[in-house]
């Protein structure tokens, strides 16, 4: 069956400044890898915009108006030190945010199998009342309790192997034993949390942490002994994949090893899990990824893999 593929051109004129990493051309290097031939059969959509019912599902009410209202008329506004606001910010996290509901409504309709978003700002480190690391809403987690809430899908799981740990994702997700949330990631790096002991409100949190240089097999080896077992243990009614190719051996934030092939490997082995869970539904969704070539190789194996599911 079909993938989709979601993203909008608002994602593009979200623009934190010249020297930032989370360029908007991150976008274009991913819709350009996207655009070759043996990619004709994705159906492309535009992502609506998120809704604040849905958004509010993860983020306080007062956090949504806020970070809207911060947006500026023109220059930049920074939360933090690397979080930056432009005027087409606000759109951007709205349009990144309602990729994953949409996808996960024609996921749930049948119309496909699965879906990719290539959206941007990232979001698995927007915690529920704090934009921090480039993020700003939670996409992947407005994602999953949209499935729950609109679908009644009533175990979700989101597995995150971006080379940050989504800190944001874990606190959405902490306290609720239906949501599961497990991601690979290097330590010691930003945000600083992921540690293997945090295990949520029921052993609902699955963290496997990589240490700086490590490579394809200790990637393969982390999700084969602990995340693969404990998601399927979980039993995932739905699974969301945060995707992000900043572990990738070219990547200049980070420090991990993987090539391609081992995107193709995880997003396989996810399939697979997938098919006996939950009929195959998986939506997935762009994170970090710095490196233009690296990143735009590794997303258009990712999505190769989830057309051949
Ligand atoms: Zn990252």
């Amino acid at each position: 069956m079909t993938t989709l593929l979601y993203s909008h051109e608002a994602c593009v004129r979200h623009d934190p400044g010249e020297m930032h990493p989370e360029c908007p051309a991150r976008i274009e290097a991913v819709l350009t890898a996207l655009a070759a031939p043996e990619f004709d059969a994705l159906e492309r959509r535009d992502a609506p915009r998120a809704s604040v019912e849905q958004i509010i599902r993860v983020h306080p009410q007062p956090y949504v108006d806020q970070l809207l209202a911060a947006v500026p008329e023109s220059g930049r506004r920074g939360l933090d030190g690397d979080t930056i606001l432009s005027p087409g910010s606000g759109e951007a996290a709205l349009r990144a945010a309602g990729a994953l509901c949409a996808a996960v409504d024609a996921v749930m309709a049948g119309e496909a199998d699965n879906a990719f978003c290539a959206i941007r700002p990232p979001g698995h480190h927007a915690e529920p009342d704090q934009a921090m690391g480039f993020c700003l809403f939670n996409s992947v987690a407005v994602g999953a309790l949209h499935a729950r809430e609109v679908h009644r899908c009533h175990r979700i799981a989101v597995i995150d192997f971006d080379v940050h740990h989504g800190n944001g994702t874990q606190a959405s997700f902490w306290n609720d034993p239906d949501l599961f949330y497990a991601s690979t990631h290097q330590s010691p790096l930003y945000p600083g949390t992921g540690a293997p002991q945090e295990r949520g409100v029921s052993t609902n949190i699955c963290n496997a942490v990589l240490p700086p240089n490590a490579g394809s097999e200790e990637f393969r080896n982390a999700l084969r002994a602990s995340v693969f077992p404990a998601l399927t243990r979980f039993d995932p009614d739905f699974i969301l994949i945060s995707a992000g190719f900043d572990a990738h051996k070219d990547d200049p934030l980070a420090n991990l090893q993987l090539v391609e092939e081992d995107y193709v490997w995880a997003t396989n082995e996810l399939i697979a899990i997938a098919r006996h869970a939950c009929g195959g539904k998986i939506v997935s969704t762009l994170e970090g990824g710095y490196d233009l070539s690296a990143l735009a190789r590794s997303s258009a194996a990712h999505v190769r893999s989830l057309m051949a599911a």
